[in-house]
């Protein structure tokens, strides 16, 4: 454990490998702790065509591989494990990777995203697998000809949804209110898409299947009657939850649950400690405002370790 690394960031989705290259091009040869999901959320979603710089769009994966390339090239090292617990009360800072050794850095910066977040019914824990998914990309393929439903009104439940309909026969969104929350090019295309079908105003209540699912039973939100949407799929497009459990108890936290940074920057509460990304970011959790952020972080460790020299 003799080695001090200048930078380690947890994380690696646009945030967390921007901060890389960033750090990496001002020879702090940054470690990457890659995590559950190398690459980040990106990974899971089908073509990306918001990014700066791709007219035509681009694969999520094939962004992400590009972006770890760039960290790679200025010498950042990637390793696949995930942190398991921190003393950011000590310096230097000592944290616990999965499979027990014990790594110290200067700085961290924590770059570990969200995950698709469920909606807590029983069945739905124990059908995930057997037709509840959280990653359309994932597991569409599955679902070839068969009839399907999509829970969520947002920007996420509007592309799974389309996504869904190159496989399945029948896409129902399952959206609590009228309105969709979605921004409308999504939503209209969503409407436009012939193999989409809606259940406005329910609220999933049960997911029914003994081995596989079934159905789902909605609730009416305005008049309280329940019935089942017959289907073999139940996909969740319903927001996400950052993922701060290693760490949480050192770090403020907002009432979602969010690291709370300063404004216009990456720091936490404690110093040395940096938060960008999604993780800290509960407004506009895009690709791009993640990379912008990581950048943040990386000139904000490297301003904090000029400092202490
Ligand atoms: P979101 O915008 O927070 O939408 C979540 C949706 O799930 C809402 O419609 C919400 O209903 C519903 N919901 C939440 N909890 C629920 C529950 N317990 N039961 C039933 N429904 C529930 O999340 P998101 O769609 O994942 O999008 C997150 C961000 O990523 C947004 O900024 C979005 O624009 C962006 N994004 C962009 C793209 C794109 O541009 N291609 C794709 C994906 C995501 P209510 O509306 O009633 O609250």
């Amino acid at each position: 454990m003799s080695t001090v690394h200048d930078v380690a960031i947890f994380g690696s989705g646009p945030a967390g490998l921007t901060a890389a290259i960033y750090s990496a091009r001002a020879n702090l040869a940054p470690v990457v702790f890659e995590g559950l999901q190398p690459g980040g959320q990106l990974t899971i979603t089908t073509e990306v065509e918001n990014f700066p710089g791709f007219p035509e769009g681009i694969d999520g994966n094939e962004l992400m591989a590009k972006l770890r390339a760039q960290a790679e090239r200025f010498g950042t090292t990637v390793r696949p494990e995930r942190v398991a617990e921190t003393w950011f009360d000590e310096t230097p800072l000592r944290f616990r990777i999965d499979g027990g050794e014990e790594v110290l850095a200067k700085t961290v910066i924590i770059a570990t995203g969200a995950s698709a977040r469920y909606l807590g019914l029983d069945n739905e824990i124990r059908l995930q697998g057997r037709g509840v998914s959280a990653c359309a990309t994932c597991d569409g393929f599955f679902f070839r000809g068969q009839e399907i439903v999509v829970v969520g009104g947002g920007d996420s439940a509007m592309e799974e949804a389309i996504f869904l309909t190159r496989f399945a026969s029948k896409v129902t969104i399952i959206h609590r209110r009228g309105e969709l929350r979605a921004s409308k090019v999504m939503g209209d295309r969503a409407r436009r898409n012939p193999k989409i079908a809606w259940a406005l105003h329910s609220s999933p209540v049960d997911v029914v299947g003994e081995n596989a699912v079934e159905g789902v039973v909605v609730e009416d939100t305005r008049t309280g009657e329940r019935r089942t949407i017959p289907c073999t799929g139940m996909f969740l497009g319903i927001g996400h939850t950052p993922n701060t459990e290693p760490f949480v108890k050192w770090l403020e936290t907002d009432d979602k649950g969010y690291l709370v940074t300063k404004p216009g920057s990456a720091a936490t509460s404690i110093p040395a400690v940096f938060a960008c990304g999604d993780v800290q970011d509960s407004t506009y959790r895009q690709a791009i405002t993640a990379a912008g952020s990581g950048c943040m972080a990386a000139l904000e460790a490297e301003r904090w370790l000029e400092a202490q020299e």
